[in-house]
């Protein structure tokens, strides 16, 4: 089997990742050029592939009060923020590093929206004096807490409680967050409580409601269902007369890495809306909080082939990419393509596609077609989200060197980490 562009359907990532003229290209740009001028393991990124995300959250939310919060953990590199920042997003952050991060980036701080289980009160007081927009809010405890902080800065912290609303997204258990057995957001049978309390508090002001119930969901079900009991509870905390100005759908929508076919997030959000209005709530500010299906498809990342070692029961195509660049494979079994940047004429062998480092856990690839030799450059396909991000130095491995692609020019966004860095904070 080759991976030539006659024969090969539309790759994840396709239009903006394809063959052209018999090599894999992003946009305009020949790979194979980017990796001789910045070397490999290579994150590659199409600006237009994220935009194109975007703008489909952008129709399927046209003529609404809303606002669009990029999950920032899926890819926190400062270009991509700015290109979001540019066009009108704000933030969905987890941690004090990520508001530092959003603000450098040029990010709105009334955008930037606050979510996370763990927040401490110094993560607490840097939000309050940058003047986020809200607080999405996790156990009671958070709210005496960020109550007690924000009084003591002299502040009013908007709040948002994020409620689990015990439905099933239908994606791995590491990425499911909205059941009652995860650690996220408060049960749907406390909420009315919290917000109570929350409206009590004098430190806090109730602004919206939120529920994220958890990643690279490929069906519309799990959202409807999550939307009808998050509406539920609105229409019951309006009732003990604390109005719920926003209503915060979290993020979720899964991508393509293998022919899952999520629905288009446009064809998604018309439906969503519909029952929003059907149900009497579509004069609410409607917030979502999308991560990976923003920058998921956009991102490849370039790796070259070390050495063919064939085996008695496996072929080991080893890369020089590795589970410190790519931690999703290890992590979660994941599934990411894997093409050749310039296909030969020679038939497939089935390889394992792994790493370098020292774990058997080090590997991009299962049982993978392909022709391959050593010196070729692969493509590991729909890496723009939760890879570089959950990069790290493992076997004192430099992260790897981002770059971005804008029709037929490209820039380094990310140098390659020099060695040094690894232990610039360290002493003997
Ligand atoms: C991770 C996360 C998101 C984004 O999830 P994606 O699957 O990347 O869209 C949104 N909201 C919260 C609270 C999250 O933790």
């Amino acid at each position: 089997m080759n991976h030539l562009p006659s024969d090969s359907p539309a790759l994840p990532g396709g239009p903006f990742v394809a063959y052209s003229d018999g090599e894999l290209v992003v946009e305009q740009v020949p790979i194979r050029k980017l990796a001789a001028q910045h070397g490999t393991p290579l994150f590659v990124y199409s600006q237009a592939a994220v935009l194109s995300a975007l703008a489909a959250y952008q129709r399927g939310l046209a003529g609404r009060k809303s606002l669009i919060c990029y999950a920032m953990k899926a890819n926190s590199s400062l270009a991509i923020l700015k290109l979001l920042a540019d066009a009108g997003c704000g933030f969905d952050i987890v941690s004090s590093g990520e508001l530092e991060r959003a603000l450098a980036a040029g990010a709105e701080p009334a955008k930037i929206i606050f979510s996370g289980v763990g927040k401490t009160r110094q993560e607490m007081r840097q939000g309050l004096q940058a003047g986020v927009g809200c607080f999405n809010v996790e156990s009671l405890a958070e709210l005496d807490v960020l109550n007690a902080v924000a009084l003591e800065s002299g502040l009013v912290a908007p709040v948002s409680i994020r409620v689990n609303p015990n439905v099933d997204a239908k994606t791995h258990p590491y990425i499911s967050t909205g059941l009652k057995g995860n650690k996220f957001g408060i049960a749907h049978e406390d909420a009315l409580m919290a917000y109570q309390r929350a409206a009590a508090l004098p430190g806090l002001r109730v602004v919206g409601i939120d529920c994220h119930i958890g990643s690279q969901i490929t069906e519309e079900a799990p959202y409807l269902e999550a939307m009808e009991r998050v509406l539920d509870l609105v229409t019951t905390i309006e009732a003990a007369g604390i109005p719920i100005h926003h209503i915060d759908f979290g993020g979720g929508l899964g991508i393509n890495y293998n022919g899952d076919t999520p629905p288009p997030a446009d064809a998604l959000w018309a439906r969503l809306l519909a029952r929003l209005d059907a149900r009497g709530f579509g004069d609410r500010t409607v917030l979502i909080e999308p991560g990976r299906s923003l920058v998921g498809n956009a991102g490849v990342c370039i790796t070259e082939v070390q050495y063919i070692k064939p085996g008695e029961q496996k072929n080991f195509c080893i890369v020089d990419a590795a589970m410190n660049d790519l931690p999703r494979p290890a992590l979660y079994e994941a599934f990411h393509q894997i093409v050749p940047v310039q296909p030969r004429e020679a038939t497939a062998i089935e390889y394992d596609v792994v790493g370098p480092v020292c774990e058997s856990g080090d590997w991009l690839g299962r049982d993978r077609a392909l022709a391959v030799q050593a010196g070729d450059l692969l493509a590991v396909l729909s890496a723009g989200a939760y890879c570089m991000s959950m990069s790290s130095n493992y076997n004192s491995r430099p992260r790897a060197a981002e770059v971005m692609v804008d029709g037929e020019k490209s820039r380094l966004i990310r140098a390659r980490e020099d060695v040094r860095e690894l232990w610039r904070l360290e002493s003997v």
